[in-house]
């Protein structure tokens, strides 16, 4: 959890962000959830009435600070998605919540941020087409099941082919990745579909989960990406999005380095590339 502060604080020394850049959020509203997760769930979870079947899914013991922190996490993307359409480029310190289902929690994941941030983004006539590039190293199950069949959102997921989830839902184009993939081959793979994808979504709209876990030493992730590797991933990414003039949010995901601040570190490359995109 120390890699959420770790974060800020780098933005702040290197002077990427002000203190006027950053927005203070209440919870994301229980209607708002509501949008993506179903009533009984959310009862449960807001009552602490989990049973423990649910609680080991979620990954996490239930706490009061845990679901506040979840809900203000899915507010901050919410943000991030109206930010971008105004700015063309926002993100969230946090969020990417992508094991969130509609009924339970998993992975870590207690709600799906990005999910409810398209569902109230469409609900608000903000957006109506909406792609999710998911380049954390875990499958973004929870966003495949959600929007699977709905041809207003295109899921978009690049992950390890042997990595958790093991069953693996279906998004609307999946690349599974061999464990020890490297830099080469995975910036291939994903230059070779970004733009068709792009074209097929035709997206309002860009949520970015710009995950860390690929990168070698992960604790979880056993890819091989180089910290440069990482940030030419970025920045083809913000390049394609900026080229079609699609605004984009980008949001946390994953990562899980040997410490909080080497962690923190990692999640700092695309903010440094987006800070230095389209100069
Ligand atoms: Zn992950």
């Amino acid at each position: 959890m120390g890699k959420f502060a770790g974060l800020y604080d780098i933005l702040c020394s290197e002077g990427l962000i002000t203190k006027k850049d950053v927005v203070k959020l209440e919870p994301a509203s229980w209607q708002n959830l509501g949008l993506v997760h179903g009533a009984d769930f959310l009862f449960r979870l807001r009552h602490g009435l989990l049973d423990r079947t649910a609680e080991r899914r979620m990954g996490l013991p239930w706490t009061r600070a845990i679901v506040k922190r979840s809900r203000v996490a899915t507010q901050g993307t919410i943000l991030a998605g109206r930010l971008a359409l105004e700015d063309g480029l926002a993100a969230n310190l946090a969020g990417g919540m992508h094991h969130g289902y509609p009924d339970h929690s998993e992975g870590f994941c207690v709600l799906n941020d990005v999910a409810v941030a398209v569902r109230t983004l469409q609900r608000e006539n903000r957006v109506r087409r909406v792609l999710i590039v998911d380049l954390d190293v875990h499958q973004g199950n929870g966003n495949a099941a959600i929007f699977e069949g709905d041809d207003t959102v295109f899921t978009f997921s690049m992950h390890g082919a042997r990595n958790y989830p093991f069953r693996k839902e279906r998004s609307d184009l999946d690349v599974a990745l061999d464990d020890g993939t490297s830099d080469s081959g995975y910036l291939g793979e994903l230059e070779a579909c970004l733009d068709d994808v792009i074209d097929r979504a035709c997206p309002d709209l860009i949520f970015y989960l710009a995950g860390v876990d690929p990168v070698s030493g992960d604790r979880f992730g056993k890819l091989a990406l180089t910290r440069d590797g990482l940030g030419a991933r970025d920045q083809l990414v913000l390049e394609a999005a900026r080229t079609n003039g699609i605004p984009l949010a980008i949001v946390l995901s994953g990562g899980y380095a040997a410490s909080d601040m080497e962690t923190a570190d990692l999640h700092a490359i695309v903010h440094r590339v987006a800070a230095g995109v389209g100069e």
